[in-house]
């Protein structure tokens, strides 16, 4: 068996299994052994059952103590006992398994792991493990077991048995790395890092297993980032655009005045685009910053001088806002400038149009989406791509963006807040401009972090911010198991939230699995207010400003990494109106709230960022993803942060020393479908 053998040549997957699989992307084995496990179940020391916490997966030893009970209906039967040691006593209950009452018959002593929750203010473990008698947990401890992103109908277990008979049977390739970067940097040899990453004897084997694993994404994505700055660096500027005093005129005309980073960004931007050699710059700015006027005050500067800019977003939503605003600009300010809009939901004809008018040059500021790089649209003279919100793209689709004209001027958009240590190295190819002050008109959003209990409350102060003009937001649990159960979840939330809020109010949902034309329908929905309240999953997270909307509601908001938490909380507070940020969250443990509250007391992404690194400590591996934004498959360049710096040395020095791996390796170009 090879790597690029199809799974169904292992045993026990059919052709319905193989198909579920082909729902997570899997189809050949190698698909397949580097389908790693998002987390896993670690079998840690039985707790004394009074140091129990509400929320945790906990394992506990004690005494079965009365009688086993079994009641409820015969749908949903539920048996119940009692296990008590020298510190307490703990009820503990299982569903759908009446035959337990015979299984503990005997009494005695009972090891058992599972979630503690709280029922009727009894902390209660809920189906749980059954380790009986007790010394059979011995087996067990201390070893990591995989738990895999699953979809409906696929069970972990199956999951986990396709990779062990995968790694068994393959026939392993042979180490990836060159040996004297292994060596130097002390990573595990190839095929022991990916048994040890799905099936890690203990954590010592997981933190090699996994160091290796990153290290080489993280070596891979740098040099394709190499590779694409070497191509672009000192290239002459085939556009030179001078200063232009239309667009100075326009600065001082503006409702607002240019905050003091814009202007300095600003400056730099323009100072790049009149020189001697093209630009590549990336304008980082937390959300809210104000980075899409600098953008345009570029676009309108090459249109001034009759060429073309382009900027592309990463949802319709978004590019249709871009569009609108620029368009009202211009009409605003007289400025005789044709802007046109390209997306891929538009009809064959309108898209036939808007080549014609881009082909021509009589469109000169071209908002879109992925459309804009699709090989039917030529351009006249293009000589300014904008990406906005870059996190969502891939190195490669920029490059092909850029390829469009001649040799263009790139201006890249990120709020991802990263050190600038990091964004050296991930951003390899660009000069870096920050935006690092909030326009001064701004109400600080108000944030409280809350548990469960405060739901009521929380949907009754919204009804009144409704009743008030404004509108709400609400990110729902996330279903990390399968896709599928997520828009379940976001169908019942809004369903049910719909049936508490009356008929006065509109309650809209949106979630991943939506057809592009449908989520723009809702969105717009929304930026009409025809929608007051909008449930969704993350997918809301790009970019859209709706400055009447001042709730953000988010549930189970331990679950989510601080600097996502605060790119959703971005949504909100971008208008006149006071905006408040209300964190729900499911668990009372300690370290969440404490996690939460740096969000209360900060609204800075960057400084939120490294708090939660520093609180959390490197050793957190099981942890939440902290970026969220960032594609890697295992690497999170928060956590990583040192494994990247290594990473990025050893790419020095294969470069320097020229080593023939970057020869024998030609697909490393083509596997940096990393995004940043
Ligand atoms: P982001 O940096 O998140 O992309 P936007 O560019 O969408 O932020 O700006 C958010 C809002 O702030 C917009 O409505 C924009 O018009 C407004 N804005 C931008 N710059 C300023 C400023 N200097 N003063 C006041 N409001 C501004
Ligand atoms: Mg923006």
């Amino acid at each position: 068996m090879i790597e690029k053998s199809s799974i169904s040549e292992l045993k026990g997957i059919g052709e319905k299994t193989s198909r579920l699989f082909g729902k997570l992307g899997i189809t050949t084995v190698g698909d397949l052994i580097r389908y790693y496990p998002r987390g896993y179940d670690v079998y840690e020391d039985p707790v004394p059952i009074g140091s129990l916490e509400e929320g945790k997966v906990q394992t506990v030893t004690g005494v079965i103590y009365g009688r086993v009970q079994v009641s409820g209906s015969r749908k949903l039967q539920v048996t119940s006992m009692t296990v008590k040691d020298l510190t307490g006593t703990l009820k503990v209950i299982w569903f759908r398994m009446p035959f337990l009452r015979n299984t503990f018959a005997g009494g005695g002593q009972v090891t058992l792991r599972g979630r503690v929750v709280s029922r009727r203010q009894v902390l209660t473990m809920e189906h749980p493990e059954i380790f009986y008698p007790s010394e059979k947990y011995e087996e067990k401890k201390d070893s990591l077991q995989p738990v895999y992103a699953l979809t409906a109908g696929l069970s972990n277990h199956t999951v986990g048995k396709a990779v062990q008979q995968a790694l068994g049977e393959l026939r392993l390739s042979k180490e990836t790395l060159p040996e004297e970067i292994r060596l130097k940097y002390g990573l595990a040899e190839y095929n022991f890092a990916l048994r040890g990453i799905h099936f890690p004897e203990d954590k010592q084997v997981f933190y090699q297993a996994r160091e290796r694993l990153v290290f080489e994404e993280f070596l891979e994505f740098i040099l394709a980032l190499r590779k694409l700055r070497d191509k672009n660096e000192r290239a002459v500027n085939e556009y030179v655009i001078p200063e232009n005093p239309q667009v100075e005129e326009l600065i001082r005309r503006l409702p607002f005045e240019l905050t003091g980073a814009q202007k300095k960004v600003w400056q730099e931007i323009s100072a790049d685009m009149a020189s001697d050699t093209v630009m590549s710059r990336l304008v980082q700015g937390d959300v809210g910053s104000g980075k899409t006027i600098v953008a345009v005050l570029a676009l309108l500067s090459v249109a001034l001088e009759g060429m073309q800019g382009a900027i592309m977003a990463p949802t319709e939503v978004l590019a249709r806002q871009h569009f609108a605003n620029i368009t009202k600009l211009l009409a605003e300010h007289q400025i005789p400038v044709k802007a046109e809009l390209l997306t891929g939901s538009m009809t064959a004809k309108e898209k036939r149009r808007a080549y014609d008018r881009i082909e021509c040059g009589y469109a000169k500021i071209i908002v879109g989406t992925h459309a804009l790089i699709q090989g039917a649209v030529n351009y006249d003279q293009l000589a300014l791509v904008v990406t906005d919100e870059q996190h969502r793209f891939g190195v490669r689709q920029r490059e092909a963006f850029a390829k469009k004209g001649g040799v263009p001027h790139v201006l890249v958009m990120s709020a991802t807040p990263i050190p600038r240590t990091l964004a050296i190295i991930l951003y390899g190819d660009l000069d870096i401009s920050v935006i690092d002050e909030l326009p001064a008109n701004r109400l600080p959003i108000k944030n409280c972090v809350v548990d469960t209990g405060y739901r009521a409350t929380a949907y009754h102060f919204m009804k009144k911010q409704i009743s008030e003009g404004r509108q709400c937001y609400i990110i729902c649990p996330m279903v990390e198991e399968s896709e599928h159960l997520e828009v379940e979840n976001v169908l019942d939330y809004s369903a049910m939230l719909q049936e508490e809020m009356g008929s006065g109010i509109v309650v809209g949902c949106l979630h991943g699995k939506m057809k592009q034309a449908e989520k723009d329908e809702i969105m717009e929905q929304f930026a009409r207010n025809e929608i007051q309240i909008l449930v969704s999953t993350t997918v809301i997270e790009v970019g859209i400003d709706v400055a009447n909307a001042t709730v953000m509601m988010i549930e189970n908001a331990e679950r989510f990494g601080l600097a996502q938490l605060h790119q959703l909380r971005g949504r909100v507070g971008r208008g006149k109106h006071q905006s408040y940020c209300i964190f729900m969250t499911g668990l009372k443990a300690k370290e969440t709230k404490e996690r939460l509250d740096i969000l209360n007391k900060s609204n800075d992404g960057f400084k939120i960022a490294s708090e939660d690194l520093r609180l959390r400590g490197p050793g957190d591996l099981f942890g939440i993803r902290q970026s969220g934004l960032m594609d890697f498959r295992l690497g999170d360049v928060y956590q990583d942060a040192k494994i990247l710096q290594k990473a990025n040395e050893a790419a020095d020095l294969l470069i320097q020393e020229n080593s023939e791996w970057l020869q024998k390796i030609p697909e490393y170009e083509s596997t940096a479908s990393v995004i940043i």
